[in-house]
């Protein structure tokens, strides 16, 4: 399954290609879609290299992280790359899928994504949905939610970050070259990051996971 979760995900990313391209036109270079098709081409490529008896969520998520290091330019490509190689740090072979696990494995790519590219909550990054979605599992957890409402919750966060970075100026990466005149415009890489999630919570549902 989680062979189909890897290829479903990339999939959705490859054909998101222009849309997130799109968005980096209007405050950078234009070229995130592109970043993040060729990462998550390198990706697929990698698991190819995995036999299905060595497959397991550790495993994945540092061979995912290392394609995206290698094969990717640009910021987001090595953050991501990182984000995923760290997750896989903190995660069991055999980790029970709940909102414990996913939140564990978020902080922990969180950690990585800031260590590298040391930006905030604000601003106007990949993060202003990650974050927000750890929040909200973090606050899931306390609450005792089960996992197929605290990812709903999580979800909601995730497309509030990305309206937020609507209203704020970018202060890292190449969006804050151009700082005020980024506001108004929703940061590309908090839309993939939003995507990636929202396709992970769709993965799960379609494949009654949850
Ligand atoms: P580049 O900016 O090098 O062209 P991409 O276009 O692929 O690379 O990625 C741009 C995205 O990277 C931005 O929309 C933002 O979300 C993210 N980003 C840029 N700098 C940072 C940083 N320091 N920390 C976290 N994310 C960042
Ligand atoms: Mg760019």
């Amino acid at each position: 399954m989680i062979r189909e979760a890897v290829k479903f995900l990339a999939d959705t990313i490859i054909a998101e290609k222009n849309y997130l391209t799109m968005l980096d036109t209007k405050i950078g270079d234009g070229d995130h879609g592109l970043n993040m098709a060729r990462g998550a081409t390198a990706a697929l490529e990698a698991m190819e290299e995995l036999d299905d008896e060595e497959l397991n969520a550790k495993v994945v998520l540092n061979t995912v992280g290392k394609a995206f290091i290698m094969n990717v330019g640009g910021t987001a490509g090595p953050l991501y790359g990182t984000g995923f190689v760290d997750a896989s740090k903190v995660i069991n072979e055999n980790a029970k899928l709940d909102v414990e696990t996913l939140e564990k494995v978020l902080s922990a790519a969180i950690a990585g994504i800031q260590r590298r590219g040391h930006a905030k909550k604000g601003d106007k990054t990949m993060l202003d949905s990650l974050m927000p979605i750890k929040e909200s599992l973090q606050k899931s957890k306390i609450d005792g939610e089960v996992l197929d409402k605290a990812l709903d919750s999580a979800m909601t966060a995730a497309r509030e970050g990305v309206e937020f970075t609507k209203t704020i100026a970018a202060k890292r990466g190449r969006a804050s070259y151009i700082g005020e005149r980024s506001i108004g415009f929703e940061d590309p890489g908090a839309v993939s990051s939003m995507i990636l999630f929202r396709t992970f919570c769709q993965f799960l549902k379609e494949n009654k996971l949850i």
